[in-house]
């Protein structure tokens, strides 16, 4: 492999590099995925929730193939104390199977993965698992090749597509940041694969074969640190998990393995695990530092996509979606250049493509959230609290009046939080968001 060159290297087969690989493969390049894993997907963790619009940009009608758990046709959102919950949603059955492009639907990723990974071999990428590239290779000022950890490990290419994930080291050694990620930019998330025979999903969900939801449960679960623990159903399991900024883990001592366990316990999330078996349990980073911890996301010769360059929406469980547009617009990019016969002109290209999409809008939007949300968790935790006790006393028949109930209730909510703090954290809350 020494002597071998490629139009372009891929590191990582996530669904940053595969969605790169297989861009790269179709335009007719030459290119090299390389993985860590065993196989791709060995090693990757996820809550599970992929979106269907930006892999059929890669895949028409993957839904006819793809190795999908369930289609997701409600999405739950709990507040929660540890004895109550005020609880929004949304069923919608056009999302549900046989409908078409599904909007949301979740995998498995070690199936996932693989999957995806087949796609881009079979359009002509040589995949490499079990493979950790250790270094990029200069000449001057351009990245000209990786140094891969086997023998006769140098492989060169005209473009490096960075996509090795959280904690990417490769994005440092290419000189695209020049710092780790602080402990305030990403968040440990924790997960089991807890097995239940289909029916009893479909049950306790209230869903039909094929069909899925997911639940994000905020508040108490995750005792005054910032995140939020989720449930989503497999075909034959349920993705089980609950994560925290790593800051917020480092004061307050809490293990993830203890707040996993707290979140299974509570009263709610018990009974829809009930009588299920652990199958399988991880940890895994995710980068919460938005946009303004950002890499820079091209130098010569090399590109940078999804998770190592930070391109997760935490406030929306964004992640896989980001990072598959993203390989795609590094793979169109650098066949444009490629057309142009300027290959510095790939990262440019790069930089625009994602500037034009909802990629860069996104996080530029949020810009401001993660600060908010590392420096004021508790603020999620008290309105919480304080929507469980609004609703629990408007529903809460009793003979009061609904007069005397309003009254109380906002005498209630100016003792727990003054009107002029509502009014600041509504504005703090709003200008993250706006
Ligand atoms: P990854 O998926 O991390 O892939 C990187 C790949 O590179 C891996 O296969 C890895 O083995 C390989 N690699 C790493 N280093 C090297 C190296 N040096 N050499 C060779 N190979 C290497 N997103 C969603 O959209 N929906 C969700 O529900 C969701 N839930 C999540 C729940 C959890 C617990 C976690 C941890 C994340 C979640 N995310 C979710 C985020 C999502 O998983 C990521 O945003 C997404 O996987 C990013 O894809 P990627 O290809 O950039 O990186």
């Amino acid at each position: 492999m020494a002597t071998e060159r490629f139009d372009a290297i891929v590191v990582g087969a996530g669904p940053a590099g595969s969605a790169a690989a297989l861009t790269l493969a179709r335009a007719g390049l030459s290119v090299v995925l390389f993985e860590r894993g065993e196989y791709p997907g060995a090693k990757n963790v996820m809550g599970g929730v992929m979106y269907g619009r930006m892999l059929a940009d890669l895949i028409p009608e993957f839904w006819t193939q793809a190795p999908i758990e369930r289609v997701v046709v409600e999405e739950r959102v709990w507040l929660a104390t540890p004895t109550s919950a005020v609880s929004v949603g949304y069923r919608s059955a056009a999302h549900g199977p046989g409908h078409g492009m599904p909007n949301a639907f979740t995998v498995l990723r070690a199936r996932f993965d693989r999957w995806f990974a087949a796609q881009a071999e079979a359009a002509g990428a040589l995949l490499i698992p079990g493979t950790t590239v250790e270094d990029v290779l200069w000449d001057g000022d351009r990245v000209v090749g990786v140094r891969a950890g086997r023998e006769g490990g140098d492989v060169y290419g005209d473009v490096v597509v960075i996509a090795d994930g959280v904690n990417s080291f490769l994005v440092q050694k290419a000189r695209l940041r020049d710092r780790p990620l602080e402990p305030s930019e990403a968040a440990l998330a924790v997960k089991e694969v807890i097995a239940l025979p289909p029916q009893v999903i479909e049950e306790r969900f209230a869903v039909r074969e094929g069909e899925g939801v997911t639940i994000e449960v905020y508040g108490s679960v995750t005792r005054g640190m910032a995140g939020y623990g989720f449930i989503y159903t497999n075909r034959e399991s349920l993705s089980v998990g609950i994560g925290a900024l790593i800051s917020h883990l480092m004061r307050t001592k809490i293990t993830p393995y203890d707040l996993l366990e707290g979140f299974k316990q509570h009263p709610f999330v018990a009974r829809l695990i009930e009588g299920g078996e652990v199958q399988e349990y991880a940890a895994h980073a995710i980068p919460e530092g938005g946009y303004r911890a950002m890499p820079r996301l091209y130098g010569r010769g090399v590109l940078v996509a999804g998770d190592a360059a930070m391109m997760v929406n935490g406030l929306h469980r964004e992640g896989s979606n980001l990072a598959m547009a993203a390989g795609r617009m590094a793979g169109e990019a650098i066949v444009q250049a490629r057309a142009r016969g300027d290959l510095d002109a790939a990262g440019p290209i790069y930089q625009q493509l994602l500037e034009a999409s909802f990629v860069l809008q996104d996080l530029r939007k949020y810009r401001d959230l993660p600060d908010l949300v590392d420096r004021r968790p508790e603020l999620l935790e008290l309105y919480t609290r304080l929507a469980n006790d609004v609703v629990g006393e408007m529903l809460t028949v009793d003979g009061l009046s609904k007069r005397a109930k309003q009254k109380e209730i906002w005498r209630h909510v100016r003792e727990v939080r003054p009107l002029w703090q509502m009014a600041k954290d509504l504005y703090q809350g709003w200008k993250a968001i706006r």
